[in-house]
């Protein structure tokens, strides 16, 4: 299995975007948060998306070098368009204006429409994390037809709609940051690519059978799909990210008369607020590790805080050792370098 260190992937990744028209800094970005992903050990929202961006951006589907603009709301509510731009450049800058916004008024809330793939929202509540925010993100996903069924369903009606909240907490924030289906459906990919099953529970057909075969989503035969996480639980969760990332944003949900051959379009439902404004700091900080301490003590080998399996990973990943990327990931991403003309000696500097 190649592996790759951070620094090689994000120079070979951004010169990639840089191709297709973004700026030097909108192309490092992109990378460096993709990369981030792999990083954290989400290898779904990791490089492994990056022929699929290239392609996107080659068809007119998304707007390199676009900032979002605010469309409406007023004071610290704000409804955002991405514009179709890439969502690492639109997302952080949606972010930078809830952080600005909670540190003057206490709280933001926002809207965010028609942006392309957001990638790991993690990204965004570390980002709100850094600046001392608590942050709440809601998100849905229209990217062809809906992959995960409803509870007691038969077949994809929906996105799978990340539901993810930070809390900043010393040394390390509070990082709850997942899909709502029973596992994201690029890990059902990465397991496609790498000839592996998935755990029972996760997929069924299109005749509504439980399946552990990736190939039920990926192969060439009709297809299956996602069930959500924790049943009916996931399903309502999935449901609200729907209501509140796609109806309420404007940016339009997985229902049949929204277009869904625009790439893949996020919209995102934001609250951030700091904590400053609503406890006192000290007592609250105090408070929020008096409960991780107790709930970590109830078996302190093995019980993990929010975010912490993605540190784990990070610094296993960071090392001379780097990033594990299958085969086909790799593969991938090599023939889409070459057909963007980068250079055979960047391509395989990236391996050295
Ligand atoms: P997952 O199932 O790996 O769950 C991750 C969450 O669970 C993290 O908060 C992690 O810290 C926590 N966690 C994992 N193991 C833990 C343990 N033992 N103890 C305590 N906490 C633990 O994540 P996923 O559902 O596969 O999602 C992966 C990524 O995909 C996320 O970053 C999500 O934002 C992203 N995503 C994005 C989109 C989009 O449209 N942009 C859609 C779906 C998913």
């Amino acid at each position: 299995m190649p592996r790759i260190t951070a620094p090689a992937l994000i120079t070979l990744v951004s010169a990639m975007f840089e191709a297709v028209g973004s700026s030097g800094p909108e192309a490092a970005r992109i990378a460096s948060d993709l990369v981030e992903a792999n990083l954290r050990g989400h290898d779904s929202h990791g490089v492994q998306l990056v022929p699929r961006y290239i392609e996107n951006a080659e068809a007119g589907l998304i707007n390199p070098n676009t900032q979002p603009s605010r469309v409406g709301g007023e004071g610290a509510m704000a409804v955002w368009d991405g514009g179709m731009g890439f969502g690492q450049v639109v997302g952080r800058a949606v972010t930078d204006w809830a952080i600005e916004t909670s540190r003057a008024q206490g709280m933001a809330m926002f809207g965010l429409r028609r942006t392309h793939h957001l990638g790991r929202i993690g990204g965004y509540a570390e980002q709100a994390a850094a600046a001392g925010m608590i942050s709440l993100f809601f998100v849905n996903a229209v990217s062809g037809r809906g992959v995960v069924a409803p509870f007691g369903g038969m077949d994809g009606r929906m996105g799978t709609n990340p539901v993810c909240i930070g809390v900043p907490m010393a040394p390390e924030p509070i990082i709850l940051d997942f899909a709502t289906s029973a596992i994201a459906v690029g890990k059902v990919k990465v397991a496609f690519n790498a000839g592996k099953q998935v755990p029972p529970g996760v997929l069924i057909t299109h005749l509504g059978e439980a399946s552990t075969d990736p190939a039920v989503i990926y192969g060439q035969g009709p297809r299956g799909a996602l069930g959500p996480f924790g049943g009916h639980k996931g399903y309502g969760l999935a449901l609200i990210c729907e209501i509140l990332g796609g109806a309420l944003t404007g940016g339009g949900t997985n229902q049949p008369q929204t277009p869904n051959d625009r790439g893949i379009v996020n919209g995102m439902f934001g609250i951030m607020l700091d904590p400053a404004r609503m406890a006192d700091l000290p007592g609250f900080a105090h408070e929020v590790q008096a409960i991780c301490d107790h709930v970590r003590a109830s078996a302190p080998d093995n019980v993990l805080l929010p975010g912490e399996p993605e540190r784990r990973t990070r610094a296993q990943r960071s090392g001379s050792d780097g990033i594990p990327l299958d085969e086909v990931t790799w593969g991938d991403l090599a023939v889409t370098a070459t057909r963007l003309g980068m250079p055979e000696a960047l391509i395989q500097a990236a391996l050295a």
